[in-house]
């Protein structure tokens, strides 16, 4: 080639090499920014707003973010990504995550509507040079007022294992509010239609587990649809009790047919019957406890029950709550449980009435249960009916107290035909005996449901 061609095909070259770096750095889309949501609630405490930044392109170059509250505006945040103006973005900018903590108190910020703006450029030519921009807008409504609760009652006795309610007034609408005891918490439903602007009063039952700490912490709280929370001490004595220790010695018998029978319809291994015996013990028992918290999720928020709950009538007790079994074979303990609810017999295949009003959650066969109904009553109040025979209800049913739901059986774990009876506070199981006495009923739970006076 002579001088001549090579220097057209060098100038050929440059400008072919320049027009493809032309394409590549005057790419068109702006970065994307993905925000939370349409809109986004602000308490006095607010959790940190996360947002991602994406440029698959040119690569961020600069971000900003600034609320505007009627004609105030705040600079948040402003941040720049490394790169250049020939190579674009640094290895890195394809993407940046953006966390803002808006404190409204600390920034001043009025409870009401703003607005978050956040403009993202990046590393293209285009806008001379300036690159492609992003605007987005996130709503904010800023409340940082927590709800005012006012606790209607006195000091309250509740037993270990046994219930209480509390009635309270919150002055505007909850997303969430209860008693909290230790750790568990018991929610809180109307005793009364929502005043405008959302004064109500309320009512939350609630349980000390069997298994709680010594003096737990008792406390009602509020919190609003924003994260804004109040929480105030719970004036409450537990009466401190103790449950029966109870050995349980297993035959062969019950274990080749019992245990076998229930092994097998569980898809649990039978070689060994005394493991099958400590796998359902333990794990399908708590497999179906887990089962039953679930059911119990939303229970109604309206009482369908009234008076003191139905003990099985004619019924014997043949074991009482929260007894500590212990399970003997061949004189060595192989496993261990607390009974949580009432043992009741009475004839073979007797009727099983429901405790009170309700609706029925659940119908069916459950593992250790047998043939089981579990009815919820509202107010987080629940009964559950185990080893039935013969189930009469389906779920969805609303059942009258008194009412047939099946008959009574020795399916599941029983070894011989008795009624399986046990309430629930919550997900928490509470002795029965003080909901079918009609003096505890109406002095710890309906002498609380009438207004005070004012
Ligand atoms: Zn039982």
């Amino acid at each position: 080639m002579t001088a001549r061609g090579w220097i057209w095909t060098s100038v050929f070259l440059g400008v072919l090499g320049l027009a493809l770096l032309a394409a590549i750095r005057l790419e068109g889309s702006p970065p994307t920014v993905l925000l939370p949501g349409e809109s986004v609630l602000l308490s006095s405490k607010p959790a940190p707003l996360k947002l991602s930044l994406l440029d698959a392109g040119a690569g961020l170059r600069h971000v900003q973010a600034e609320i505007a509250q009627g004609d105030r505006h705040w600079l948040l945040v402003e941040r720049g990504f490394l790169g250049g103006w020939l190579r674009g973005g640094a290895p890195g900018t394809g993407s940046g995550e953006l966390e803002l903590l808006i404190e409204p108190a600390a920034l001043g910020l009025e409870d009401g509507a703003a607005v978050l703006q956040i403009v993202a450029r990046d590393w293209s030519w285009r806008n001379g040079f300036s690159g492609n921009e992003i605007r987005s807008t996130l709503r904010l409504r800023i409340d940082t007022r927590a709800p005012v609760l006012q606790i209607e009652n006195g000091l309250t006795y509740v037993r270990r294992g046994g219930a209480a309610a509390v009635t309270y007034q919150v002055d505007e609408p909850t997303a969430s509010d209860g008693v909290r005891v230790g750790e568990t918490f018991f929610a809180g439903h109307p005793l009364e239609a929502a005043a405008a602007g959302g004064q109500q009063r309320r009512i939350a039952i609630f349980a000390i587990p069997v298994d709680a700490e010594e003096n737990p912490s008792i406390r009602v709280e509020a919190a609003d649809a924003f994260g804004n929370r109040t929480e105030r001490v719970f004036p409450a004595v537990v009466q401190e009790r103790s449950f029966a220790q109870s050995t349980i010695t297993l035959s062969d018998g019950f274990l080749e047919t019992v245990v076998a029978r229930l092994a097998e319809a569980e898809n649990i291994e039978t070689s060994n019957l005394v493991i099958a015996f400590q796998s359902i013990n333990e794990n399908l028992r708590a497999q179906n406890e887990e089962r039953i918290r679930e059911l119990i999720g939303s229970p109604s928020d309206a009482s369908l029950w009234s008076g003191a709950f139905l003990q099985q009538p004619g019924s014997q007790v043949m074991s009482r709550f929260a007894d500590q079994r212990s399970y003997v074979y061949e004189g060595s303990e192989i496993s261990t449980a607390t009974h949580f609810g009432f043992d009741l017999a009475s004839t073979a295949a007797a009727p099983v009435a429901a405790s009170n009003g309700g609706r029925v959650l659940f119908a069916g066969t459950l593992g250790i249960y047998g043939g089981c109904v579990v009815i919820d009553h509202g107010w987080g109040i629940t009964s559950l009916y185990g080893h039935l025979s013969q189930v009469d209800v389906s779920a969805g049913d609303e059942v009258k107290r008194g009412q047939t739901l099946g008959l009574s059986g020795a399916t599941g774990l029983a070894g011989g035909d008795h009624l399986h009876f046990a309430i629930l506070v919550g997900t928490t199981y509470v002795d029965p005996r003080e909901w079918w006495d009609p003096k505890w009923v109406r002095e710890h739970i309906e002498a609380r449901l009438a207004a005070p006076p004012p």
